[in-house]
This record gives C-alpha cells, sequence and structure tokens, in this order.
C-alpha cells in the first residue's frame, strides 16, 4: 500500500530553508494512468534531482502519495504505480543537499483538509522563510515547501477554488518558488514573478503536462506548448488550461546556471536548446582565453558541449581523456572512509593512453568549492599530462545563492574574495581562465536582461536574507 503521509509524521527537527533545486511535473490525462506518465516525466528529471522522489495522484475522490529516499527506479516498481490510481498527477525529485536526507523533507507534500485535499511540488527556495514560518508553522515542522502548503490549506476554507487560494497567498512568497499543485480535481503549475526557475506547458493527445524542462514533454511524447511565463499561474482541469497572473509585476530573471549546469543538454529554455548554448560557451572561451595545448578535454558530462565548442574553435583535437560512472548517482551504501578519501575517483577516472606526454587544456562548466576540481587535476597530472590549462565555462562563483542552489555560505566559495591568480594556485594548475559574464550571457543566445547572475555579479534580483551571512553587504 502506499504511504499516505500524515502531519505528525514531520520530525521536528527538520531545519528552516534548505536550498534545493529540483525537478517538478504535473500532469492532467483523462483515460490515462496519470502515476506512469508521472514516472516516465521524473524519470527525465532525473538529474534535478536524486536525493528522493515521489509522485501525487487522484481519481476525482481522493489524492494518494507515494514518496520515498532515492532515484525514481529506486523509489517506484510496478506494484506501487498501480496503487497510484487516477488521471491526475503531480511529481517531484528532490537535489542532493548536505544533510537533512530524510523522508519528511521529501515531496510532494500533503495535507488533507476533510472536504478537500492538496498536494505539491517544490523547485527553489524562499527567502523569507523565517516571516513564513512566524504564520503559518503550526506542526512545528518546516520546509519552505511546508510552509506554502499550509499557507495554501490555510486559504482554501477562505475560498472556493484552489487557484483562488493560491492566488490569494502566493504574493506572500518571496524568492524561488516554481510550484506543480493539485487538489483531488485540478492541477496548477506556477513560476514566481522572477521566475527563477523553468517550468514548461506541454499537450498531450488526452491532456495537458507541466514540467521543469522540456526534456520530459519529449520522453512522453508530449507537444511543447509554451513556457509558463514569470508570475503566472496555468490551472488545468477538465475544461482545459487557463492562465491567471497572480503577482503585482513580473521581473523575468532565470537562473544563468539552468543554462550553464543544471538543465539537461536536450532541454530548450529562452526557445534555445541547452546543448547549442553550452557550445557556444566554449566557443566565446577560446576567443577570449586560449591555451598552448595539445588536446582540449572535457570534465564529463557539464564540461563536454563547453568543450566541443572549445576545440572546434581553436583548433586544438578535442580527446574524451576522463570518464565518469554514469550510474554512481546516490547509492545509499556509505563508503567507507579510506574510499571517501578517495573524493572524485568514485565518479571520474583519467586514461594515462590518452593524456599521458600531452599539455591539457581541461573545460568544466563551473567551480564552486573547488574540492572536486583541485582533486581533478592532481588525477589528470598523475595520468601523465604534463601542464593543465583550467578553462571555466562561467564566472568565478563569490556569492552564494538563496534561490535553490545550495552552495553554501561565502566561506565555503574558493572564489570569494579571491583573484583568479590566487584560485590557479591553490588548484595547482599551469594556467586559469573563466568566461566573461556578458560573454557567458551573449551565448545563451536569450534576452540579456532576463537572468540572475547574483552567484557571479553579486547582484540579487530580490532582497535576500542578511542575517546567517555577514558578507552579504560586501562587494568583493
Ligand atoms: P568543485 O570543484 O567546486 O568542488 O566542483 C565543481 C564541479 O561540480 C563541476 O564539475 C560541476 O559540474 C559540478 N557540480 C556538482 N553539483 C553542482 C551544482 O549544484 N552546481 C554547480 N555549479 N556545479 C555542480
Ligand atoms: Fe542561479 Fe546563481 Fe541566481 Fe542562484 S544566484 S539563481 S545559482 S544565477
Ligand atoms: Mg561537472
Amino acid at each position: 500500500m502506499p504511504t499516505i503521509p500524515r502531519v505528525a509524521e514531520l520530525s521536528a527537527n527538520v531545519p528552516i530553508s534548505i536550498g534545493e533545486s529540483c525537478g517538478v511535473f504535473g500532469v492532467f490525462a483523462p483515460g490515462e494512468e496519470a502515476a506512469r506518465l508521472a514516472y516516465f516525466g521524473l524519470f527525465a528529471l532525473q538529474h534535478r534531482g536524486q536525493e528522493s522522489a515521489g509522485i501525487a495522484t487522484s481519481d476525482g475522490e481522493a489524492i494518494t502519495v507515494y514518496k520515498d529516499l532515492g532515484l525514481v527506479a529506486q523509489v517506484f516498481d510496478e506494484g506501487k504505480l498501480a496503487s497510484l490510481t487516477g488521471h491526475l498527477a503531480i511529481g517531484h525529485t528532490r537535489y542532493s543537499t548536505t544533510g537533512s536526507s530524510v523522508w519528511a523533507n521529501s515531496q510532494p507534500t500533503y495535507r488533507d483538509l476533510g472536504d478537500s485535499s492538496i498536494a505539491l511540488s517544490h523547485n527553489g527556495n524562499l527567502t523569507n522563510t523565517a516571516r513564513l514560518a512566524e504564520r503559518y508553522d503550526r506542526s512545528g515542522a518546516s520546509t519552505d515547501s511546508e510552509l506554502m502548503t499550509q499557507a495554501i490549506a490555510d486559504a482554501i476554507s477562505d475560498t472556493d477554488s484552489l487557484q483562488e487560494a493560491i492566488a490569494l497567498v502566493a504574493p506572500e512568497f518571496d524568492g524561488a518558488f516554481t510550484l506543480a499543485i493539485m487538489d483531488r480535481s485540478t492541477v496548477v503549475g506556477l513560476r514566481d514573478p522572477m521566475g527563477f526557475r523553468p517550468l514548461c506547458l506541454g499537450r498531450l493527445q488526452s491532456g495537458w503536462v507541466v514540467a521543469s524542462e522540456t526534456a520530459a514533454l519529449d520522453i512522453l511524447g508530449a507537444k511543447f506548448v509554451r513556457e509558463v511565463a514569470p508570475g503566472e499561474m496555468v490551472v488545468i482541469d477538465e475544461t482545459g488550461v487557463a492562465s491567471h497572473f497572480p503577482f503585482a509585476a513580473a521581473k523575468p530573471s532565470m537562473c544563468l546556471f539552468e543554462f550553464v549546469y543544471f538543465a539537461r543538454p536536450d532541454s530548450t529554455l529562452y526557445g534555445e536548446e541547452i546543448h547549442s548554448a553550452r557550445r557556444r560557451m566554449g566557443e566565446r572561451l577560446a576567443d577570449q582565453a586560449g591555451a598552448d595545448a595539445d588536446i582540449v578535454v572535457p570534465v564529463p558530462e557539464s564540461g563536454i558541449p563547453g568543450a566541443q565548442g572549445y576545440a572546434a574553435r581553436s583548433g586544438i583535437p578535442y580527446i574524451d581523456g576522463l570518464v565518469k560512472n554514469r550510474y554512481i548517482g546516490r547509492t545509499f551504501i556509505n563508503p567507507s572512509q579510506s574510499m571517501r578519501d578517495l573524493g572524485v575517483r568514485m565518479k571520474l577516472n583519467a586514461m594515462p593512453g590518452e593524456l599521458g606526454g600531452r599539455r591539457v587544456a581541461l573545460v568544466d562548466d563551473s567551480i564552486v568549492r573547488g574540492s572536486t576540481t583541485r582533486q581533478l587535476i592532481q588525477m589528470v597530472r598523475e595520468a601523465g599530462a604534463t601542464e593543465v590549462h583550467l578553462r571555466i565555462l562561467s564566472p568565478p562563483y563569490r556569492w552564494p545563492c538563496y534561490y535553490g542552489m545550495d552552495t553554501g555560505d561565502r566561506s565555503t566559495l574558493l572564489a570569494a574574495g579571491k583573484q583568479v591568480a590566487e584560485i590557479a594556485e591553490y588548484l595547482e594548475v599551469d594556467s586559469l581562465a573563466y568566461l566573461d559574464l556578458d560573454e557567458l550571457v551573449a551565448a545563451t543566445g536569450a534576452p540579456a536582461d532576463g537572468f540572475c547572475t547574483a552567484c557571479l555579479s553579486g547582484d540579487y534580483p530580490t532582497e535576500v536574507p542578511i542575517s546567517g551571512d555577514k558578507f552579504i553587504l560586501e562587494r568583493s
């Protein structure tokens, strides 16, 4: 039998506001097994979160939820999907963050309200969680996603419909929230007015889909209709799709890291295919910062399209010198301490036959904490590379993200307060260059003013919490 989450099961020890970027999905498809569609949709969104997976379905009478820690394929099997009956569903994959890997943090969240019930999936991170907790936290528990669920649940008794309840309380939420929400007969997709995290609308023969990325439409054979706009709420029920704009003003500020790292290469954002955009980042980086190197080597997987662009533009041969274990995901078997000390070796391996005796231009998408990158450089040298020239497809990551990328405070960010030369010295590379911000934005092909770039520029598009990070007002 599926697990029906009860509020009482939520642990009181769950820390408030944990950063997470996740995959969200919603489907309304009369005559179809929505759980099965959600399963495959989540499968295509697995890269956005490997910590937990969940699906809520409704047959019009009652919502059923099943969620657990693990990958989509680990959490669900035929029996569990069969018990999730109904033609509407929402789903969630949760990003792996440090700690707080507990069942209570997995989604969709759920509230039984007697006459009604709701479930919610969230991608993003709110910046006014403490204020919302004062108002809505009665269960002693909470993530920002639980607080939004409670706020909507409270509003339902004062309104006539799920969409009215959402429109009433959503303006109280600050920060990043892309949501898929359902009651027993309606699926709602919502993007915050900044549109930090993506959401698209697709059409099935028998219904409608909302998903974080277009790759989740492709796997279902759904036709891409359009991106849900920042500040827009789409409401899907038996009458079709309706669009509402509950917020006063929208200011598109999509996370630039969706283009750099998060999104799948075969998804499109702002109408641009991510793989092509990443290849253009590499071309621009080759123009901006050439390297005296014999070969261009990507750090798989996210560095591959950029390395292809860098190689094509520079004329230096592209070589796969590193191999990634694609299946490591999250195993939930803790490695022994001696294995943990091997760090990056659990994920990547270097090939001396390709790297030995060569000057390597190593291309990666980003450096955040620097620990992976530093170990990787050692590995490339041990494999026989004579020089390592590191080329990064984004600018130095110097400012913490409050909108859903769990990068910690400034003290954990390698580039915070450091010049590029100091970073190169720490990483022990022969040269280091980062793609300039204006070049990166131009490479996306999207509107230049349509992005959040806060972690790279220090320009936050909204107010951010000052407590917890005393460096927030500094600018390097
Ligand atoms: P670091 O050297 O900062 O420890 O690790 C950098 C590597 O981590 C890059 O290869 C990047 O692709 C990968 N990475 C893993 N998770 C994330 C994430 O959430 N954001 C970003 N920007 N990079 C990540
Ligand atoms: Fe994305 Fe960086 Fe903005 Fe966070 S701060 S939403 S990672 S661009
Ligand atoms: Mg990477």
